[in-house]
């Protein structure tokens, strides 16, 4: 069998090239790591949910219209997407303030803020992807205006699904990261979402419990990483049958 070839090894998923012409193939790994990579470690099962969770969102975005990268899943662990020019940016919203905005503004976490908040930060591991205004994202030409009202829009969309699908299930979603990508047409360019959505890339509370259910477990040590993407997967109904815990029957 031929060996596929790689095109890039990230910190959570592996890209090989795909089987037709602009098409890549995304692996999801079980390395976890967090704090700019200080903190590492290999959980067992982490790349099947994400590969799973991420499909289960991609494909309701599609659903309502919102472009993304997504074509089908291949197998436990890897998808089918679009090749797309990734922008150098982290699209960050936020409904509820936790992590870097709790400390940068001194915020008590969970506060709700008074509307979506969307911040961009530079994707550059070296510089610790560092926040930045639309004032350096112009000027450093990493995207137009159009492409930054077209953003800001795919964010909002996206907020606003993943908001409800989760308080559907009794999880409030705190905030999250989306990647954009470019994607050419002919003469044309379109942005959609690409990456990841899954809990490495997301805040998600319980909202009876408070209690947290994505990467934070592994970032703070509060438990099994695999037990909190797996209660996701399980409320969201994404879980394979196998894996899902029968209730008990009592005679
Ligand atoms: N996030 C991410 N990748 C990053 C940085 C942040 O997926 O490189 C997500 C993170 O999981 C959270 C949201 O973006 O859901 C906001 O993260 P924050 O800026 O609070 O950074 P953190 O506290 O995670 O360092």
């Amino acid at each position: 069998m031929a060996r596929r070839k790689k095109i890039y090894e990230g910190k959570a998923k592996i890209l090989y090239e795909g089987p037709e012409p602009g098409t890549i193939v995304q692996y999801f790994k079980d390395d976890a790591t967090a704090f700019n990579a200080e903190k590492k470690d290999v959980i067992d099962g982490k790349g099947v949910l994400n590969n799973r969770l991420s499909e289960f969102f991609m494909t309701g975005l599609t659903q309502i219209g919102i472009p993304n990268h997504f074509i089908r899943r291949l197998n436990m662990r890897e998808q089918l997407v679009r090749n797309c020019e990734i922008i150098p940016l982290e699209v960050i919203v936020r409904n509820y303030a936790a992590g870097s905005m709790s400390k940068r503004l001194g915020i008590a976490e969970g506060t709700q803020l008074p509307r979506p908040i969307v911040e961009y930060c530079f994707k550059d591991d070296a510089l610790g992807d560092p926040l930045v205004t639309e004032e350096h994202i112009a000027a450093f030409g990493w995207a137009s205006q159009q492409d930054m009202d077209d953003i800001l829009s795919l964010a909002l969309r996206v907020n606003d699904f993943l908001s409800g699908v989760m308080l559907a299930v009794g999880i409030r979603l705190v905030d999250f990261k989306i990647e954009i990508g470019r994607v050419f047409e002919g003469d044309y360019q379109r942005l959609v979402v690409a990456d990841e959505i899954s809990p490495d890339s997301c805040r998600l509370w319980d909202i009876k419990t408070g209690q947290k259910l994505d990467k934070d477990v592994f970032r703070r040590d509060l438990g099994s990483l695999t037990d909190a993407y797996s209660e996701v997967a399980r409320r969201l109904g994404v879980l394979p049958a196998s894996n899902v815990t029968k209730p008990t029957l009592i005679n």
